[in-house]
């Protein structure tokens, strides 16, 4: 039978992108479908950080960081937890994806235009040991332009290859069926969607208009993850964090849906580590939200002193910015689904940074003048102000008694008491006066400023939180933000996926997200961040040099 396209790729976000430009590259035709419109192309990408995870880079080492492949092996291992038969592929995939980040990946980005920011942020510092969770050295390199930034080298590739006709994109085209014949993958059918010029990021229409099959001997599945879709988070909810949130907001547009890893599991590939998920607890409802449920998560710095919904400070060292699945798995055992930061004026002027391309328009739009307002500023960033001022979440007072008052009205209950928090932070602000300290959270502060990236725009400096000299004070109702999906697709490292019988499915390959950003699970447990757009460019990479090279 005719063949439509030497590869069909589902999915236009970036592990689409970069395998449809890999094959294109190579000589081979290809076809990129996407539910969503042409409006949409690039995903997610396009609306993240552009937060990217690199080992021992030219940006770390100017900073005076000492960063090698295997440090951040030992952190990747101590933060992944391999503990399971599943996980000898994302095994591999994770040393693998670490000497890619050591080596080749950031020279490959920049010979396409490809910049980076170049103070380097320190993300999931943990606070274990130097074998447990967490990067021993900042390695969060973002994105100059952020998340449009980093599609935009492939986008202007597929364009080229659109314009020489080896590469056509289906939008508005929805997979429903991956049609197979003999446990070979020989193409995909499913619906057309009425066109809809709705905004980037907004609910499209589902409505069908007609149908459609396409053929080739390779398909490739890079339809993203489930965030978007809370039924599905709250079904594969692993039992070790507890309860699922009876109240989650999102942090994906409703599009990752989850919905054609139902179809591929249905055509007989092997799903793994689903109830690996990674989902961030201090989200905040967006007062200007993009899509349903939209939340943003707060990138914290580390001296917001952060309270659970009974007003108990969070034990050490689940300090902002430490430990994201320790937090949750904290944050559930307590009974509720919400926790509290409070803090200053002047911290929240010099720690708030929002995830987020449309949250960061100085870094999004290229404008070092704008940029480098986040170290002179008097304010926040003004979208941190805005959320500031319009934030459901936000709570700001001169008065601590006001401000624990007004919390509990937010959350609608009597569960924080004034007194009961005044003397935590009175104790806490009793250790600010010498810099050394028993509190394991200053000590962490004092750290932090002793790399030079956090004290210039990350870490403010130590003052006593109920000073008022650096109020008013704030509080901030964190929720939990779902995000990101860590299991998926068992693949080898050629992206091929596995069947239900461990035996290699001919014709299908997974990237991305529904690949678990390589081989089922990439991250294991936890996430050193930035290594979700990087597992989208390894294995989409991957997936399409391999599916190029097997169409011959
Ligand atoms: C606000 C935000 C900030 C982030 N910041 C960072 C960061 O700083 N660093 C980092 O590493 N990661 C970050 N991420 C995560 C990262 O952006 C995503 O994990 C990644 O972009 C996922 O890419 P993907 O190509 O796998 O999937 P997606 O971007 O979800 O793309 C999948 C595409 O498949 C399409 N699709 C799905 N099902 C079908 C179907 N049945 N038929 C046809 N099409 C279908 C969808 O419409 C979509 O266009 C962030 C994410 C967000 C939302």
């Amino acid at each position: 039978m005719a063949q439509d396209a030497d590869v069909i790729v589902v999915g236009g976000g970036l592990a689409g992108l970069v395998a449809a430009t890999e094959i294109a590259d190579a000589g081979k035709r290809v076809i990129v479908v996407d539910q969503e419109g042409e409006q949409s192309l690039g995903g997610q990408a396009f609306w993240s950080f552009g937060g990217l995870f690199l080992v021992d880079s030219p940006e770390q080492r100017r900073l005076g960081i000492r960063d090698s492949y295997d440090l951040a092996l030992q952190d990747w291992m101590g933060t992944a937890g391999f503990d399971r038969d599943d996980d000898h592929w994302p095994k591999r995939w994770a040393e693998a994806y670490v000497a890619f980040a050591a080596g080749e990946k950031r020279d490959w980005l920049r010979a396409m235009g490809h910049r980076i920011f170049p103070v380097v942020g320190w993300a999931e510092r943990g606070g274990y040991d130097a074998m447990g969770h967490g990067n021993s050295v900042p390695r969060f390199h973002v994105t100059w332009g952020t998340g449009p930034g980093i599609v935009e080298p492939f986008e202007r590739r597929a364009r080229e290859a659109q314009t020489n006709g080896r590469l056509t994109f289906r939008f508005r085209h929805r997979v429903d069926t991956l049609m197979m014949t003999n446990g070979a993958v020989e193409g995909i059918s499913g619906a057309v969607l009425e066109p809809d010029g709705v905004e980037r990021g907004k609910s499209s229409s589902r409505k069908v208009v007609g149908d459609f099959s396409l053929r080739a001997p390779a398909v490739i599945i890079a339809s993203g993850g489930i965030g978007g879709n809370h039924e599905m988070v709250r079904q594969n909810w692993p039992k070790r964090l507890g309860e699922p949130p009876k109240f989650m907001i999102s942090g994906v547009p409703e599009h990752v849906d989850g919905r054609m890893m139902g179809i591929t599991e249905a055509a007989g590939a092997r799903l793994i580590n689903r109830d690996r998920m990674w989902h961030y607890v201090e989200g905040i409802r967006n007062w200007n939200p993009i899509w349903p449920r939209h939340g943003i998560r707060i990138l914290p710095g580390p001296s917001s002193m952060w309270f659970d919904a009974t007003g108990k400070r969070l034990p050490a060292p689940l300090f902002p910015g430490s430990d994201t699945l320790g937090q949750l798995h904290y944050i559930m055992s307590t009974g509720h689904d919400y926790s509290w930061f409070i803090l200053t004026q002047s911290i929240i002027k010099k720690e708030f940074a929002l995830s987020g391309s449309e949250q960061n328009p100085d870094l999004t739009g290229k404008s070092w003048r704008m940029t480098i307002k986040r170290a002179t500023n008097k304010g926040a960033p003004a979208p941190v102000e805005a959320f500031k001022q319009n934030g459901a979440d936000f709570i700001v007072r001169a008065d601590l008694h006001e401000l624990v008052s007004a919390m509990n009205t937010l959350a609608g209950n009597d569960l924080l008491q004034h007194d009961h928090i005044k003397a935590q932070i009175e104790a806490r602000d009793r250790e600010i006066a010498n810099p050394y300290v028993k509190d394991a959270q200053v000590m962490n502060i004092h750290n932090a400023r002793r790399y030079i990236g956090d004290k210039l725009i990350r870490t403010a400096k130590p003052h006593r939180i109920l000073d008022p000299d650096h109020g008013p004070l704030i509080a901030v109702k964190l929720n939990i933000l779902t995000r990101k999906t860590l299991g998926g697709f068992e693949t080898d490292l050629d992206s091929r996926v596995f069947g239900n019988n461990r035996e290699i499915i001919r014709g299908l390959y997974a990237a991305g997200e529904a690949a678990g950003f390589g081989g089922g699970g990439v991250h294991g447990y936890r996430s050193l961040e930035g290594t979700f757009l990087g597992g989208c460019l390894f294995s989409g990479r991957n997936a399409g040099r391999a599916a190029a090279k097997a169409a011959g």
